[in-house]
């Protein structure tokens, strides 16, 4: 049993912002930022792309309302929803979940988003092929 499950079993204890009959959002023990809320399904899926639809759907929503509460409850200034996918995205917890981050003008933190450049449009379209090809079927 993961950490997340524990949670919603309540076997280990966890701050609860919200909570409805498959869905639990609670308080990030190591919060991004002060307010940085995590929403889960109560039922374990992972990754995002082997989750039913309607699940990653009712997370999203249940994100968005989050957002606004960080807006309107802690005068936030923006939002980061995220959501990771595998070791290599950084993911920690194998339950899928979407981290809601409340960002103030001046919180001091950076994604250190590089930018980075194609070699050429052709590698660009290259790469773009392959995912075409693999929404394809
Ligand atoms: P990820 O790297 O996307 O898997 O994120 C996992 C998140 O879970 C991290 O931001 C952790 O700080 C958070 N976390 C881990 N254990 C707990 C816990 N017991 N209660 C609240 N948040 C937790």
């Amino acid at each position: 049993m993961n950490i997340f499950e524990k949670i919603v079993n309540r076997e280990i204890p966890a701050t609860i912002v919200y909570e409805d009959s498959d869905t639990l959002a609670f308080m990030d023990i190591g919060p991004v930022i002060k307010g940085h809320t995590l929403v889960i399904p109560k039922t374990c899926y992972d990754p995002v792309t082997e989750t039913p639809d309607e699940v990653v759907a009712k997370l999203m929503l249940v994100a968005k309302r989050i957002a606004a509460a960080q807006i309107k409850g802690l005068g936030a200034d923006g939002v980061n929803i995220i959501q990771n996918n595998g070791k290599a995205a950084g993911q920690v917890v194998p339950h899928i979940h979407f981290h809601v981050i409340p960002r103030f003008e001046g919180d001091g933190h950076h994604w250190n988003w590089a930018a980075k450049k194609y070699d050429s449009p052709a590698e660009m379209e290259k790469l773009a092929g392959q995912i075409r090809e693999g929404l394809a079927g």
